[in-house]
């Protein structure tokens, strides 16, 4: 653990030296869990969001997209549940003073105790060989089921007293596992209380609680005051899709870990509107197409698992969340939750507006459901931060590489002279003038080619092109490729057929509808 610590505060400092994210406000001794992007973090943003968006909005007929404001009507987040259920049970440290989110201490409880048992199975795993059977060991070994009972006792539990309001029995629950403050090591806490997640501001001048407005706490419930909207004027026919990417707020009780937290930040979410009836196939089908996301940029599966959720929020009848393993542990970076028609029927009872579809097939009037998706990118580009940071020794010395998907990376092609002299600039600048139509580009002619390499790394450049005396006879340049470290000459007229397949989104949104896609 001890040793993932050290690699977090590597990811930072690194994003930090190199411009990809900033404390915000630093000059002001920063405000907590707010950060800006520099020149390296908005490319990446950017590049992230937009194979989101041309994954829902390109690659589907039937989604199409929409940016709401921030500020909605107040009456708005009365119908979402926001006011009265948008809260986290805090809980305080009396010793350390350190607050925490009580569901939180739960469940990281829950994860240790499943940790624990994975440590046997590995054991056992050392100790049998080939002939280990893992499910059968998982099923039998009274240790591991005795941890596994451990971690859903205390998990369905903890649902059942969220379900009921009852935070006495959190709090008595926290006692009874014995649960310490990690700062201080001792149990002794408060009550558990309630928090109202959201940032509340006013509208214009006047002072009375009519303007009162809250910044949106997610991007959501914008797409479903639009619904009616965006079907008639796109022409909708269910099923369909609409998507957003777009600030969002919550004024978080415990905001560590970077940027994985924060009280302002962004999401992609796509709300897909279903025959009612229909929610589960669609619930299952982007499931499995949001993984095929995630996978299709080249990360690994072994730091992926779905988390099924036992406590549903109010409105939802299924929800599961991807899952990646940070440094600190396996944590949500995207939601797929099955909504119901809890959101349309909660705006139609507030606003007197009927929110329903005619279907033409059925020759029915009704209500649709929703499946959402619902991927923080903030929380994306941490993990692909984290999948990418390496040290590497070579010849020697250290390598500090950033391994970003080619497609995703801030710079994709650097450009180098590789002296100032017998006209490789001009030719250096030539190329780049071609090239900065396709990829994006980076003059680079200071320094000895090393440095120039090394710095190129560290942002995740995937290729160097070099342009030597000996290319400018016979126009060709040498191609460095990052991971490899590999150097070929190539001809010029090549250079942009070569890499154009790896960075184009092409070959990667293929792989994500490999599949016959039902949601063409
Ligand atoms: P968590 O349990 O981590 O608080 P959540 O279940 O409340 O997250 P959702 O409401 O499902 O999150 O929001 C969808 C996505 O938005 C999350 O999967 C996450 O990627 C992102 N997200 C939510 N809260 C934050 C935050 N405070 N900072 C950054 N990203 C966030």
């Amino acid at each position: 653990m001890a040793q993932q610590d050290d690699i977090f505060k590597k990811v930072i400092s690194h994003s930090k030296e190199y411009g990809f994210v900033f404390q915000s406000s630093e000059i002001y001794d920063g405000l907590a869990a707010v950060y800006d992007y520099g020149p390296m973090g908005i490319e990446l943003k950017k590049n992230i969001r937009d194979y989101w968006w041309n994954s829902m909005v390109k690659m589907h007929e039937n989604i199409v997209g929409l940016d709401a404001a921030i500020f909605m009507h107040p009456t708005t987040w009365k119908a979402s549940g926001h006011v009265d259920a948008f809260n986290d049970p805090l809980v305080d440290n009396k010793d350390s003073k350190k607050r925490y989110r009580a569901d939180v201490l739960i469940e990281d409880y829950a994860e240790k105790q499943r940790e624990k048992g994975n440590k046997e199975v590995k054991k056992a795993k050392k100790r049998f060989g080939e002939s280990f059977d893992e499910a059968m060991f998982r099923q039998t070994n009274p240790r591991v089921v005795g941890y596994a009972a451990k971690a859903n006792d205390a998990v369905k539990r903890m649902a059942a007293y969220l379900d009921a309001e009852d935070l006495e029995a959190l709090k008595a629950l926290i006692e009874e596992l014995e649960i310490k403050c990690p700062v201080s090591g001792t149990g002794n806490w408060t009550e558990v209380r309630q928090f109202n997640l959201m940032f509340g501001t006013k509208m214009g001048a006047s002072a009375d609680s009519s303007s009162d407005l809250w910044l949106r706490p997610e991007t959501a419930q914008g797409i479903f005051a639009n619904f009616l909207n965006v079907q008639k004027t796109a022409r909708m026919k269910i099923p369909f899709g609409i998507a957003q990417t777009g600030k969002a707020f919550r004024n978080e009780i415990v905001a560590r870990q970077f940027i994985f937290r924060q009280r302002e930040f962004e999401q992609m979410e796509m709300q897909f509107f279903v025959r009612p009836g229909e929610e589960m196939k669609w619930y299952e089908y982007w499931k499995d197409t949001r993984y095929k996301w995630h996978m299709s940029l080249g990360l690994n599966p072994e730091n992926y698992r779905f988390h099924d959720h036992e406590k549903l929020a109010h409105y939802a009848n299924a929800a599961s969340d991807i899952e990646y393993k940070f440094p600190f542990g396996f944590k949500e970076v995207e939601g797929i939750h099955s909504r119901t028609d809890f959101d349309l029927k909660a705006h139609e009872a507030h606003s007197g507006k009927k929110l329903q579809y005619f279907d033409p097939e059925i020759n029915e009037r009704y209500t649709p459901y929703v499946v959402e998706t619902s991927i923080g990118l903030d929380r994306m580009f941490l993990l692909i931060m984290c999948h990418a940071y390496r040290e590497e020794e070579v010849n020697g010395s250290k390598r500090v590489v950033l391994g970003i998907p080619p497609m995703l990376a801030p710079v994709q092609v650097a450009i180098m002279p590789l002296t100032k002299k017998d006209g490789l600039p001009e030719k250096a600048r030539e190329i780049m003038e071609d090239m900065k139509y396709d990829f994006n580009c980076q003059y680079d002619g200071k320094d000895a080619i090393g440095k120039r390499y090394r710095r190129q790394d560290a942002i995740g450049t995937p290729y160097c092109i070099t342009i030597d005396p000996e290319g400018m006879e016979d126009d060709t340049v040498t191609i460095r490729y990052r991971d490899s470290m590999e150097q070929a000459r190539v001809k010029i007229a090549d250079l942009r057929g070569l890499i154009q397949d790896e960075l184009s989104m092409r070959t990667h949104l293929k792989k994500i509808l490999k599949k016959e896609s039902v949601a063409q």
